[in-house]
């Protein structure tokens, strides 16, 4: 006779938050029904895809780098990023500081666990406002995983299914929750559609065709569900004012299950959802000549030596220079009237310079070959993906000379607003600047500085060298869009990943992790982010809200 699986929890969403939780309560023995709204192929979520940045602080890493980074250090920065100003931000505050202290403390040993593996270089991401107090890392602080993405998310996907097979999990894909069924105030269970069954490839955007219904109870729901970076109606509603007017055009930085939707669902169970206008987009998205997902959109991580001009062809001044202050330079694009930008730089740059986003850009890393990463140091050209976006990527522009290279520009964009001779004595007046030891410009000053740091100088920064010099060419032009990725904001919860009324009573036998939760309490980020925080966001609230179902000692109650 077939028994009844009666969970203890249900969590909605298979990605890295809710793979965690999932962990952390099958770990004490007690059984998981974890739903899905996609194919089993996309288990792990957008984390699959992802760099496998993960920001620690005080690592093994860092230190034989010869990184000196506190707790201290990095609060000063969390908070001069996150700039906390409002009475909502009371939980997102705590979430942060208790982040701090796991990234500081036990993240390191929590991951090795697991067998994730980091590379010894670290990486300097979002590098700030040029204020010791300010917006940015102090040092370096971004770490990959050995496998990018998938190297993070392959444990978790493996504990899923050891637990499967002891009867502690079970997983039920093409289940898209609808509706959260409360009763006297308190969480019962999830309702939903089943949706046709689909083949497509992970991250390929599969049917949404109703073939059923379903329903499912138990004492406690976590909604892991992400974000709404695919969903760009939602995006646009959301887009605050302080960045000026949403994008007319933008390429999606994630896959389309990121709709957002759970979201909605959850404020009308009663949970209060803040900080709605945090979001974190980049500036420098091309289009993928390859596409995926729809819209696909690829964000380089560029070394800081480009140089960066508007739509008009203006410079754009420090501290908007490539890696530094995201938001800071998204502002400051929007309010050109125009939501492109263009990136200048030469083949010596792009060759060091240019890392793009996601674990398929990254064969070296994440299939772990070594060999092939080698190459990616010493060797001559700039990384198989890079190389292949700057012969097929529709916003590359390549050529031996700058006025070739401004004519094409301005037949790409069709806007006709770059004029050539300003363009060449913006660049040649940066050019100039290299004569002696010292300087005036921003950029080549800390061109130069970054070198001292040994992980720049050996595999991010390119020696600093004359743009218009031909030896240094061919010269490239990249036109750069906005691309949508993470929302900050999110589902208010506590420390124990509790869902919370707006009246601040817990909305009992609810909890939110991950991105869904704005990686915790509704947006532990507040307006800007360190970079890397997100999977660890992840892991650190489905952790959090794992462990806490985990000890509860009554259990069952719906059965
Ligand atoms: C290309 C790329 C690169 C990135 N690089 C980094 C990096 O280097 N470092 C870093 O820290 N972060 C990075 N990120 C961000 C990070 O990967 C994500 O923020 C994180 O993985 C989100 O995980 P999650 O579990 O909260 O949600 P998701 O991974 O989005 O999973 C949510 C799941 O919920 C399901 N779902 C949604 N709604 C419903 C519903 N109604 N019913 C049932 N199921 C539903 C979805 O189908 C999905 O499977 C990157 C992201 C991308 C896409």
């Amino acid at each position: 006779m077939e028994t009844i699986f009666q969970p203890d929890a249900i969590i909605i969403g298979s990605g890295l938050a809710g793979l965690t939780a999932a962990m952390e309560i099958t770990n004490a023995g007690k059984k998981v029904l974890l739903i899905d709204q996609e194919t089993e192929q996309n288990i792990g979520g957008q984390a699959f895809w992802s760099f496998g940045g993960l920001f620690l602080i005080n690592s093994p890493q860092q230190r034989r780098m010869g990184i000196k980074d506190s707790y201290e250090l990095a609060l000063q920065d969390w908070k001069g990023t996150a700039g906390f100003d409002r009475k909502e931000d009371y939980w997102p505050r705590k979430w942060a500081e208790a982040y701090l202290k796991f990234a500081s403390q036990e993240k390191y040993e929590y991951i090795s666990r697991l067998g994730i593996k980091l590379m010894f270089m670290v990486g300097w991401a979002e590098r700030g406002d040029g204020s010791a107090n300010g917006h940015g890392n102090s040092v370096p602080r971004f770490h990959v995983s050995w496998g990018t993405g998938t190297g993070v998310v392959k444990p978790f996907v493996e504990k899923a299914y050891q637990a499967q097979k002891k009867g502690l999990l079970q997983m039920k894909f093409r289940h898209r929750v609808t509706e959260l069924i409360v009763e006297n105030g308190k969480l019962k269970g999830v309702k939903g559609d089943i949706l046709e069954d689909d083949d497509k490839a992970r991250g390929v955007e599969t049917n949404r065709n109703v073939i059923s219904q379903f329903e499912y109870t138990a004492p406690h729901i976590i909604i892991a569900s992400g974000g709404i970076g695919a969903n760009h109606e939602l995006v646009r509603k959301n887009w605050p004012e302080r960045l000026g007017t949403a994008p007319e055009n933008m390429v999606c930085g994630v896959p389309a299950y990121v709709d957002g939707k759970m979201i909605g669902i959850a404020e009308n169970a009663g949970a209060h959802i803040i900080n709605r206008d945090r979001m974190w987009h980049y500036t420098e998205g091309i289009q993928n000549w390859d596409p995926i997902w729809p819209k696909h959109g690829i964000r380089i991580l560029p070394g800081p030596s480009s140089l960066w001009f508007d739509a008009k062809g203006n410079r754009l001044p420090a501290p908007f220079l490539p890696g530094f202050d995201t938001l800071g330079t998204l502002k400051y694009i929007q309010n050109t009237g125009f939501s492109y930008s263009w990136f200048i730089l030469t083949q010596k740059i792009i060759k060091k310079e240019f890392a793009l986003s996601g674990s398929e850009q990254n064969p070296d890393i994440t299939n772990k070959d070594y060999p092939l990463f080698l190459k990616r140091i010493f060797g001559k050209k700039a990384p198989g993906p890079v190389e292949a976006f700057k012969e097929h990527g529709k916003d590359f522009i390549v050529s031996d000379h700058l006025e070739d290279l401004v004519k094409k520009m301005n037949e790409l964009s069709g806007d006709h607003l770059l004029d050539y001779e300003k363009i060449k004595s913006q660049i040649e007046a940066r050019d100039r600047e290299l004569d002696n030891k010292f300087s005036k410009d921003t950029q080549v000053n800390y061109i130069r500085s970054t070198r001292n740091y040994l992980g720049d100088k050996l595999g991010r920064v390119a020696a600093p060298h004359k743009i218009l010099d031909p030896k240094n060419g061919p010269l490239i032009a990249v036109r750069l869009n906005i691309l949508t990725r993470k929302t900050l904001g999110g589902i208010k919860t506590n420390l124990s990943g509790q869902v919370l009324k707006e009246d601040e009573s817990v909305l009992e036998g609810l909890y939110a992790v991950g991105e869904a939760a704005g990686f915790g309490g509704g947006g532990m980020h507040g307006y800007r982010a360190l970079e890397g925080t997100f999977l660890g966001g992840c892991i650190f609230s489905g952790m959090k809200a794992g462990k806490y179902i985990a000890e509860l000692k009554t259990d069952n109650s719906n059965t």
